[in-house]
């Protein structure tokens, strides 16, 4: 009996002893953060595929190498992005995600919030439709006849579908929607572009005033504007540049910062593209396979710009698909940020110590050039201005008519009167596919000027060739992706939120 009983004490507690066993790994597998964890796991595995194959379907549009299929990843996307499990986990999730230890799980839960917040518009079917149809009509060599195809209509069609979604979410309209999605956030972008309206309007009106008493008129026109601008971009961006070989040039001037272009999983092509297609550089799997083919004739800074959006990925180390930051849903990426990236590599080649070197330009010509760059800037400004301020009173005023809009603005903006101020249509490829983006490269000249500023304090004015500054970009921009917020980023690397008194320093604007 005692033996039996001893025997039954001890089957006791080994059965006692395994449940409890079984019930701790129930409870390790069954904790709710592990369980969150793979879920997501498996879900970014599923985004990433995708995001490779609408990458390559992109490479093939562009560069003809085979043909390109853009329509089924879209649609795998619009599966993955539908998804009740991953939608109720997130909306679960999400309110309490400071809950988390993990912060690159919480990092991820964020990110997974504005990808599907994002997608309930863009990705919506309706949405979908409409835009697949636009994009069809202005495919560059598409087959469909687009003569009878009222594109104005429908883009405002587009604009007003977009802003329905947006109001349905809970969202004044889809301006308010996308600035929470692209991490500037709505208040902080219109305080932005009321500074900097501000603070450009004495040196521009100088500019103005002087066009006028020079031709003797009261009329400032447009056509005066389009020489600033001109005079701008001609003199901002090296000339006589001595090799005609842009690919080896871009080899050249990242070795000179201690980047080894041969060893990365880099694809640069130069052909001749399609009229209209200038080109388009494509991170097609971070951190492994980036590529950019490019039209004949393109200036080295946008050959720069591109390879910016490949170090911006290739360096990209965090491992984790939905903080890799791929492009093709708004609100994965800051994409003024990514543009920063692209335009911190372009100032490479406006840097006076590189432009001595790799240009036949003397240093007073150079010197010149800066000059003329930074009397026309605030006109460059002001063009970036109107140019996204345009589009985006549109959505926030979709019963207002274009051409009105565009007027209002341009006497804002230009100074010019509105009576004589030709105004566009809605036939943009960028409104359909890239909405409320154009502000991004304004940003992005900010963050690069930034960026620059601070590469020369810690590492003087040759600071171009100095191997140790690849390794500093690395470092602070590009190795975490989107684990931290684009403002943090800069803050870690430059020692400061953006900038702007300094970015208008750097172009002596007062
Ligand atoms: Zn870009």
């Amino acid at each position: 009996m005692k033996k039996y009983s001893v025997n039954k004490f001890k089957m006791k507690n080994i059965l006692l002893l395994s449940f409890s066993l079984f019930i701790f790994i129930n409870i390790a597998c069954s904790n709710p953060e592990n369980d969150l964890n793979n879920f997501l796991t498996k879900k970014e595995i599923q985004y990433e595929e995708i995001a490779f194959e609408i990458g390559d379907a992109y490479w093939n549009f562009y560069s003809a190498e085979a043909e390109a299929d853009l329509k089924s990843p879209k649609q795998k996307f619009y599966n993955l992005l539908h998804n009740d499990t991953l939608n109720t986990l997130i909306n679960t999730w999400y309110p309490k995600r400071n809950e988390i230890t993990d912060t690159i799980l919480q990092r991820r839960i964020e990110k997974w919030h504005l990808v599907l917040l994002s997608a309930s518009v863009e990705y919506d079917k309706e949405v979908m439709e409409l835009r697949n149809e636009l994009e069809e009509m202005m495919e560059v060599s598409g087959e469909k006849d687009n003569s009878n195809y009222d594109f104005d209509g429908k883009m405002l069609e587009l604009i007003k579908l977009r802003n329905q979604k947006s109001i349905e979410l809970g969202y004044d309209n889809y301006v308010h929607l996308s600035f929470e999605t692209n991490g500037l956030g709505y208040e902080w972008f219109m305080d932005f572009v009321n500074q900097m309206g501000k603070l450009t309007y004495a040196p521009y009106n100088n500019l103005v005033e002087k066009v006028k008493d020079e031709n003797n008129t009261k009329d400032f026109e447009q056509r005066n504007l389009f020489q600033f601008i001109g005079q701008f971009y001609g003199n901002n961006d090296p000339i006589k540049v001595k090799t005609k070989d842009n690919i080896e040039l871009v080899k050249i001037s990242l070795n000179n910062i201690g980047i080894n272009y041969d060893e990365l999983p880099a694809k640069l092509v130069e052909m001749k593209l399609p009229d209209g297609v200038g080109g388009q550089g494509l991170m097609i799997n971070i951190p492994n396979d980036f590529r950019a083919v490019m039209t004949l004739g393109m200036d080295i800074s946008v050959w720069m710009h591109e390879m910016g959006h490949g170090l911006h990925g290739l360096f990209n180390s965090i491992n984790t698909p939905i903080l890799e930051g791929y492009e093709w849903i708004p609100g994965n990426a800051n994409a003024s940020f990514a543009e920063g990236m692209a335009e911190t590599s372009a100032w490479f080649s406006r840097n006076i110590e590189w432009q001595k070197k790799y240009t036949n330009l003397t240093e007073v010509q150079i010197n010149e050039r800066k000059l003329i760059a930074n009397k026309y800037a605030p006109a460059f400004i002001r063009y970036h201005l109107y140019n996204f301020m345009r589009e985006t009173e549109l959505y926030l005023n979709p019963e207002k008519d274009y051409d009105e809009i565009q007027k209002e603005l341009a006497k804002k903006y230009f100074l010019i009167d509105s009576e004589k101020f030709r105004t566009q249509g809605l036939k943009n490829i960028i409104y359909v596919s890239y909405p409320l983006y154009l502000q991004n490269y304004l940003l992005a000249d900010i963050v690069a000027c930034q960026i620059h500023n601070t590469l020369e304090e810690k590492f003087g004015k040759d600071y171009a060739f100095n191997k140790e500054v690849g390794a500093y970009l690395i470092q602070h921009f590009y190795s975490k992706g989107e684990y931290y917020d684009w403002n943090k980023r800069l803050e870690k690397g430059t020692g400061k939120a953006l900038d702007i008194n300094s970015y208008l320093d750097y172009y002596e604007i007062k």
